[in-house]
């Protein structure tokens, strides 16, 4: 496993192999490593000659400075899976590298970035594309790879990829979210969970399963209220928001359309901010 700090030089090495014909799968996260991430890397290795997983903790997709202090860093034990997974290359930059610029760049995502997460965490969406757009260039990998946990961040990407990179071909591919065995999905917040608001944590997944399951027994406004209401109960959660959108346009429905629908949330468990959504079918 090789282990790049620079753009140039990665972008080099890259480069040069792909003129070899090797293909590149890439991984983007922000380090905390867990099953989740294993399982996006180990994907990128069954479809790829090489494997590149990026590991940068991005400044301008937190809103709030808090929370990107709060960050768990675990370096150490990141690169240990990392090598035990057998990626070739990790991209470790240091910020400066990746914005030398003052000026940042704003794109426009029709609105997919402005609603639920976009709407809480302002600016969020753009900082993600900033820096997944700044790898991409640096990477250019052939396929890039990211969790459907991140539901809405996909959406983005996916226009990103579409309207900022459509002739570069690069492929993403979602993958399915990795949860905990009971139900929790898995986060690099979720270390930060107090033992008692670990525990309550659990019925965010567990509501969000319960009503996907009955879902056509009830209208979009009870399913929506029901939801909130019975995490709400939990006298350590507290919904932000509970929307069921088109999986295309993130637009709120009026009906479930079986297959095209997902639910998504927002919860606070105590100062962490967790996110979950399911499909409807
Ligand atoms: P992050 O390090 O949180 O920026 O995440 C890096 C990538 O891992 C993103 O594409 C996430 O959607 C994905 N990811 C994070 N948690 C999970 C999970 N529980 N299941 C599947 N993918 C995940």
């Amino acid at each position: 496993m090789e282990i790049f700090k620079y753009s140039a030089s990665i972008s080099k090495e890259i480069s040069s192999l792909k003129n070899h014909g090797i293909s590149f799968g890439f991984v983007p996260t922000m380090g905390a490593l867990h099953e989740g991430h294993a399982s996006l890397i180990r994907k990128s290795k069954s479809e790829n000659i090489f494997t590149v997983v990026s590991i940068f903790v991005n400044p301008t997709q937190f809103n709030n400075p808090g929370d990107l202090e709060k960050y768990p860093r675990t370096e150490k034990e990141d690169l240990k899976l990392i090598e035990d997974l057998g990626v070739d290359f990790v991209f470790m930059p240091e910020i400066s590298e990746i914005y030398p610029e003052k000026d940042l760049r704003i794109f426009d995502f029709n609105g997919l970035d402005t609603v639920m997460e976009g709407q809480f965490r302002p600016g969020h969406f753009n900082g993600v594309a900033q820096v997944v757009s700044k790898l991409f260039k640096i990477i250019q990998p052939d396929k890039a790879y990211f969790g459907k946990k991140d539901f809405q961040q996909l959406a983005v990407i996916r226009m990103m990829n579409k309207k900022y990179f459509g002739n570069k071909n690069i492929k993403i591919v979602a993958c399915d979210i990795v949860r905990e065995t009971d139900g929790l999905a898995m986060s690099s917040r979720n270390v930060r969970l107090s033992p008692e608001h670990r525990k309550s944590a659990v019925n965010i997944s567990q509501t969000l399963f319960k009503y996907q399951k009955n879902n056509k027994n009830y209208t979009v406004n009870q399913l929506k209220n029901l939801v909130t209401k019975e995490i709400d109960a939990d006298k350590n959660l507290k919904t932000e928001y509970f929307e069921i959108v088109d999986n295309t346009t993130l637009k709120p429905v009026e009906q479930i359309i079986p297959g095209k629908t997902t639910g998504c949330i927002a919860v606070f468990a105590g100062d962490v901010r967790l996110i979950d959504n399911v499909s409807f079918s």
